[in-house]
C-alpha cells in the first residue's frame, strides 16, 4: 500500500455500502475521520471503530479540510451539498459517486463559484477491495495542487490515478472502463445461460469460460488499439464477414435452447452496417467507427 499522512482528517459524507468501507479504510490507516450519513444508524459501526459521528451534514463538513462524498447519484450530491456551500467554502471536496463527464463538470463549475476546490473520482474497486493493492481511484480536476495536497489521504483508500484537469475525465474513464466490464459480464452472462440449458453445471464449465474470456481480453485489449489508433482495421485474426456468417448461429441455438439471444443480437444490425458498408475484411475494432455518432 502506498504510504498516507495518518493525522490528516477526513470526512465522510455517504455510509452506504462503498461509503462505509472507505470511512472504515481511513480510521485503519489512522486518520480521525468524521462521518455522516442521512440514516443516522449506519454510522454506529463506524463510530465503533472510532469514527466521530456528526449530527448535520454542515458539522461533517467542518471537522476536516478534505470532505469525501459517495451517494447514490450527482444529484443526491448537488442536493446535499448546495446549501452547504458556506460550509464548504475554502475546502476540497472528493467526489466518488458514479456520474457522467457532464455531471462532474457541472459540479466542478458549482464548486469553483463557491470557492470550493472539487475532484472528481472513480472508483475502480467493489468496497471489498478497498485498501487492498487491486483497487485503484480515477482523479480529475481543475486543482490538481488540491489532489497532490490530499493524495497521502486518498492512498489509505487505494492507489490514485490523477487523469487530467478536465474534471469530467475520471468519469469519462470510469465510465469505459465499466463498459467494458459489463460486456463482459454479459457475455459471461449468457454463456452460462447457454450452457446451463443443457444441465452443465456452472462449477464445471467455469474454468474453460474463465481461461478462455482471459485469453480473449489479453490479445484483443492492446490488439484494437493498435488498430484504432494506426487506422490499420485489415485483419488476419477474424474478419467481420466471418463474424457476420457465424453469428446466426449463436441466435438459433439460443432459440433451440430455449435462451433469450437479447444480449447478443443487437451485434447482428452493427456487423451488417459494417459489412455492407464495404468492411468485411476488417476486424472487429471496425465496430468501434459504427458507434460513433459523428
Ligand atoms: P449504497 O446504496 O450502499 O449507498 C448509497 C448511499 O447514498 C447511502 O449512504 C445513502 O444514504 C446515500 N444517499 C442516497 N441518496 C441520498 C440523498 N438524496 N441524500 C443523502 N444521502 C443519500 O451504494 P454504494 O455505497 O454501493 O455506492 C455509492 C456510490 O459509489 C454509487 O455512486 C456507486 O455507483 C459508487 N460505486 C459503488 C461501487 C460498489 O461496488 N458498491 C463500486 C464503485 C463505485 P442512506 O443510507 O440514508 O440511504
Amino acid at each position: 500500500m502506498p504510504t498516507t499522512s495518518a493525522t490528516a482528517p477526513v470526512s465522510v459524507l455517504g455510509l452506504g455500502l462503498m461509503g462505509s468501507a472507505l470511512a472504515a479504510a481511513l480510521l485503519k490507516a489512522g486518520h480521525p475521520t468524521t462521518v455522516w450519513n442521512r440514516t443516522a444508524s449506519k454510522t454506529g459501526p463506524l463510530a465503533a471503530q472510532g469514527a466521530t459521528p456528526a449530527d448535520t451534514v454542515g458539522d461533517a463538513i467542518g471537522a476536516a479540510p478534505l470532505v469525501i462524498v459517495c451517494l447514490t447519484t450527482n444529484d443526491d450530491v448537488r442536493a446535499l451539498l448546495a446549501p452547504e456551500a458556506g460550509a464548504l467554502a475554502g475546502r476540497t471536496v472528493v467526489n466518488l459517486t458514479n456520474g457522467t463527464p457532464e455531471q462532474a463538470r457541472e459540479l466542478a463549475r458549482w464548486a469553483a463559484e463557491q470557492g470550493v476546490s472539487y475532484i472528481d473520482g472513480g472508483i475502480m474497486a467493489v468496497p471489498q477491495m478497498i485498501a487492498t493493492p487491486a483497487a485503484y481511484i480515477l482523479c480529475s480536476g481543475t486543482d490538481e495542487k488540491a489532489y497532490e495536497t490530499h493524495r497521502p489521504t486518498l492512498a489509505a483508500l487505494a492507489g490514485t490515478k490523477w487523469v487530467g484537469d478536465d474534471p469530467g475525465a475520471a468519469a469519462l474513464y470510469d465510465l469505459s472502463l465499466l463498459t467494458g466490464m459489463y460486456g463482459m459480464v454479459m457475455g459471461v452472462v449468457q454463456a452460462y445461460a447457454l450452457v446451463g440449458s443443457a444441465g452443465v453445471p456452472a462449477r464445471e464449465f467455469a474454468p474453460l469460460l474463465k481461461g478462455w474470456v482471459g485469453a480473449m481480453t489479453e490479445g484483443l485489449v492492446p490488439g484494437m488499439a493498435e488498430a484504432l489508433d494506426s487506422g490499420q482495421h485489415l485483419t488476419d485474426v477474424s474478419s467481420l464477414a466471418v463474424n457476420q456468417a457465424a453469428l446466426p448461429n449463436f441466435l438459433a441455438a439460443y432459440e433451440e435452447a430455449g435462451v433469450s439471444g437479447e444480449l447478443l443480437r443487437p451485434l447482428q444490425g452493427l456487423l451488417d452496417r459494417a459489412v455492407e458498408a464495404g468492411h468485411g475484411a476488417d476486424g472487429l475494432s471496425r465496430l468501434v467507427t459504427f458507434l460513433e455518432k459523428g
